[in-house]
């Protein structure tokens, strides 16, 4: 069996794991990422994919801002280089209150009180949105993309500019000093290189099987419903407590979520479809008439604090990490890529890191 020896060996290949592959690559690195199943499987290709940097607050803010740019020139560079549309564009976003009490809570994460719109407002922006709404925090450039085309375009962009992708799964590593580790994969060759970046998503606890340290993430499920429902939500998108519904760029709305602690259970539920259905017809009564088409789950990697895991382990300096991005793993999905890179090629970011210490759980 041949033994493959790039410089970097990255496991995983989510949104994470190709972004630093592909960060990587541009600076004329060697290396080489694994994947045990198809392209997009999981989370990162089944995503409600909305990208933005007012959704996610605290410490996750600085890296957020970086990473809505690095999507912002994805979406210039992707197509033209893969011929992949990504289906990235901005659009207007409500997010609505039904009583006082959400008024305040959305007021208090918006400082522009211009943003706040009254029902009248919003019926003429959306006027299939519930008549029960008191206002609403309004947004004109929500992005979003699929993220499934996104995953795909990284996926051809990284093969072309000479990553090695192989598809099979990693079941050991072994440390065999500060500068080399040979990693054991189930069907292939070995790999051995002179660090590895762990990009795993919620499988990424694994690491803890196979070196001494601590990595406390766990899956956390959502699903989404597709639905058809012509002649709605062309304008605008809207989200409500954590749901959400968005007419997309393949003609479908697209309306979820649920938070879910079903262990590494991947299937779909009709208990979730029928509470889904139930929030967006809270959100626009007009879609109890509307078609499911598809219905998806998967899992987000979810760390005790809720925040990103990212850098190197102090006693494994070789061994990198990037993991955690929760609710806003794609948001956040480029930027982690790019300070992985940064971290390794430089050893230094210009985000403060030390929210997403890899030993802060030890
Ligand atoms: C319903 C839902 C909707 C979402 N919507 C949004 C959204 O709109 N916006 C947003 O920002 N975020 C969203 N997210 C969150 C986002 O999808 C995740 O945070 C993100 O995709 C995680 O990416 P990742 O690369 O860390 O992990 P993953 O996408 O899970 O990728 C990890 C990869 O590692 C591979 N792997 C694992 N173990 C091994 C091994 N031993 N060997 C080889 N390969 C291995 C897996 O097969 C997998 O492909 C959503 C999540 C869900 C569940």
């Amino acid at each position: 069996m041949n033994t493959l020896k790039p410089d970097i060996a990255i496991i995983g290949g989510g949104i994470v794991g190709i972004a630093t592959a592909y960060y990587l690559i541009e600076s004329g690195i060697n290396c080489t990422l694994i994947e045990k199943d198809p392209v997009g499987s999981h989370a990162s290709g089944l995503a409600y994919g909305s990208i933005g940097a007012s959704k996610v607050q605290g410490a996750n803010y600085p890296l957020a801002l970086k990473s809505v740019s690095l999507h912002k020139k994805l979406s210039e560079s992707l197509s033209t280089h893969t011929g992949i549309d990504i289906q990235y564009r901005e659009k207007e976003s409500i997010r609505l209150a039904f009583n006082e009490k959400e008024r305040e809570f959305l007021l208090s994460t918006d400082s522009n009180i211009s943003n706040w719109l009254e029902p009248s407002q919003i019926f003429s922006l959306e006027p299939s949105i519930s008549k029960q709404i008191i206002g609403g925090i309004h947004e004109t450039k929500a992005m979003d993309v699929n993220t499934y085309n996104l995953l795909s375009a990284l996926h051809n962009a990284i093969e072309t500019k000479g990553v090695q992708v192989i598809h099979d799964e990693v079941i050991g590593i072994n440390v065999n000093s500060n500068t080399s580790l040979t990693l054991k994969l189930k069907n292939s060759a070995k790999v051995m290189c002179n660090k590895v970046v762990i990009s795993m998503g919620p499988w990424s606890n694994k690491l803890s099987d196979w070196i001494n340290i601590k990595l406390p993430i766990i899956p956390l499920k959502g699903q989404i419903l597709r639905l058809s429902k012509p002649g709605i939500l062309e304008n605008c998108s809207v989200s409500w407590s954590g749901n959400y519904a968005n007419l997309k760029a393949d003609g479908l709305i697209w309306t979820g979520t649920t938070e879910e602690n079903e262990g590494y259970d991947e299937s779909t539920t009709t208990e979730s479809r029928d509470k889904i259905m139930l929030s967006a017809i809270k959100m626009i009564p007009e879609i109890k008439n509307a078609k499911i088409v598809k219905q998806t789950a998967c899992l987000r990697p979810m760390s005790p604090d809720n925040l990103p895991i990212i850098g190197s382990f102090t006693d494994y300096p070789q061994i990198y990490i990037g993991t955690g991005g929760l609710r806003s793993g794609i948001t956040l999905g480029p930027a982690i890529g790019k300070v992985i890179s940064e971290l390794i090629l430089q050893k230094s970011t210009d985000i403060d890191m030390t929210h997403f210490k890899p030993d802060r759980f030890e």
